[in-house]
C-alpha cells in the first residue's frame, strides 16, 4: 500500500464552512481541499488525482469518472444523485454515497405544516390582513380536518413519518405504494384510483423516476375531491403543472401546497403564481440548522469509512461492492 497521503477534494458546497467535514475527516489525516467547481472541467482539474470526492451541485459525468486517477468514493450532500453518473462510478469500480435520511424528520413536519396551512387557510388570511381586509370568511369554506383523510403516495421514510405525526390530528391515512406489500401502524394500503377519489389531504413522497413524473396530471385530478388538498414535498415534475394551473383555476380541487416545482426558481410571470389557493415555499423542506449538520457529519463520515476500507453509511450503487470481489 501507498504511503502517499490521501486527497479529499469537496468540489462544491454552499455551507458556510467545512469544519465538520475537516474535523471527521482528521482520523485520515487527508489534504481536504474545498473547490468552487461548477462545470466538468473544473472538477477535472481538481480532482483526477483525488482519492475520495465530496459533492454537492457540480456535475460528475462520465468524463468526470474517466479522468480518476484513484477515487474510491463520491459521496454526495443529500438524497439524490442525479448530477453523479452511477453507472459509469460503477463500472469503474467508484462507491457512490448519499444521505439518505438527514432530514426526515424537517420534511415531514413541512409536510404537516403545508397540510394545516390548505386546511386553516392560513397563507390566503395573512395576505388578505395586510391588504387591510379582517375578514376570517375570505378562506371560506374550511373544514375540521378530524376524521378526513390523508393520502400518502409513496410510503417510504418520510410518508412513514408524516403518518405517524398525522394519527395525532386524528386523520385517517391511507398509501399507495406498489413496492410494499405490508404495513403496521395505522395505515391502510390501497390501489391508486381509491387514493385519488378517498382523500381530503394527497400528499406525495415518491421519487421522481419515469414512472412518476407527471403522476399527477389532467385525469388524476379530476377524479380528486373537490375539497381537497394537493402536497408536493417530493420532486416537482411528478405533478403535471400546467394541469395544476387549470385544476386549481377552475377549482377541480379546493387548492394546492408545493414545495417543489418543475422549474426552480419558476418564471417569475408563471400564472401559477397567481392563484389564491396555491402555498409555495422554496424548496425548503430538506433544512434546518440540524438537518445541515447531520448531512454534514454523515457525509464526511462515508468518505472517512471508505478511505478506510470500510463501507460507508448509504451506497447508492452496491453492486459495486459484488464488481470488487470477484
Ligand atoms: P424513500 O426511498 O424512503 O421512499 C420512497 C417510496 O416511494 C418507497 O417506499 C417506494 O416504494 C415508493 N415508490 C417508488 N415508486 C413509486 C410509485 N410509482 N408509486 C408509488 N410509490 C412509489 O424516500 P423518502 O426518504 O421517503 O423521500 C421521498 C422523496 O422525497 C425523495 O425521493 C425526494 O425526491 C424527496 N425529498 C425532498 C426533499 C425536499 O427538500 N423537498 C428532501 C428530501 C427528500
Amino acid at each position: 500500500m501507498s504511503n502517499k497521503r490521501l486527497k479529499v477534494v469537496i468540489t462544491d458546497c454552499d455551507h458556510p464552512s467545512v469544519e465538520i467535514e475537516r474535523a471527521i475527516l482528521s482520523e485520515i489525516e487527508p489534504e481536504l481541499i474545498l473547490e468552487t467547481c461548477r462545470t466538468e472541467e473544473d472538477v477535472i482539474a481538481v480532482a483526477a488525482d483525488a482519492d475520495g470526492i465530496i459533492n454537492q451541485y457540480a456535475p460528475i459525468t462520465r468524463r468526470v469518472i474517466e479522468s480518476l486517477k484513484r477515487c474510491k468514493v463520491i459521496a454526495r450532500y443529500g438524497v439524490g444523485v442525479d448530477n453523479i453518473d452511477v453507472e459509469a462510478a460503477t463500472e469503474y469500480g467508484i462507491i457512490v454515497a448519499n444521505v439518505p435520511d438527514y432530514c426526515v424528520d424537517e420534511v415531514s413536519t413541512h409536510t404537516i405544516a403545508l397540510m394545516l396551512a390548505c386546511a386553516r387557510g392560513i397563507t390566503l388570511l395573512d395576505r388578505k390582513i395586510r391588504d387591510e381586509k379582517w375578514d376570517f370568511s375570505l378562506a371560506k369554506p374550511l373544514f375540521r380536518t378530524q376524521g378526513k383523510t390523508l393520502g400518502l403516495f409513496g410510503l417510504g421514510r418520510i410518508a412513514r413519518m408524516v403518518a405517524q405525526k398525522a394519527l395525532g390530528f386524528g386523520l385517517t391515512i391511507i398509501a399507495y405504494d406498489p413496492y410494499i406489500s405490508k404495513i403496521n401502524g395505522g395505515v391502510n394500503l390501497v390501489e391508486f384510483s381509491q387514493l385519488l377519489s378517498d382523500s381530503d389531504f394527497i400528499s406525495i413522497h415518491v421519487p421522481l423516476t419515469v414512472e412518476t413524473r407527471h403522476s399527477f396530471g389532467k385525469n388524476e385530478l379530476k377524479v380528486m375531491k373537490k375539497t381537497a388538498y394537493l402536497i408536493n414535498t417530493s420532486r416537482g415534475p411528478i405533478i403535471n403543472e400546467k394541469d395544476l394551473y387549470i385544476a386549481l383555476k377552475e377549482r377541480w380541487i379546493a387548492g394546492a401546497a408545493l414545495d417543489v416545482m418543475e422549474k426552480e426558481p419558476p418564471d417569475w410571470n408563471s400564472s401559477l403564481l397567481q392563484l389564491d389557493n396555491l402555498i409555495i415555499t422554496p424548496h425548503i423542506s430538506f433544512y434546518s440548522e440540524e438537518s445541515y449538520v447531520e448531512l454534514k457529519i454523515k457525509v464526511a463520515e462515508s468518505v472517512r469509512s471508505v478511505l478506510k476500507g470500510e463501507l460507508p453509511r448509504a451506497m447508492v450503487n452496491p453492486q459495486v461492492i459484488k464488481r470488487k470481489i470477484l
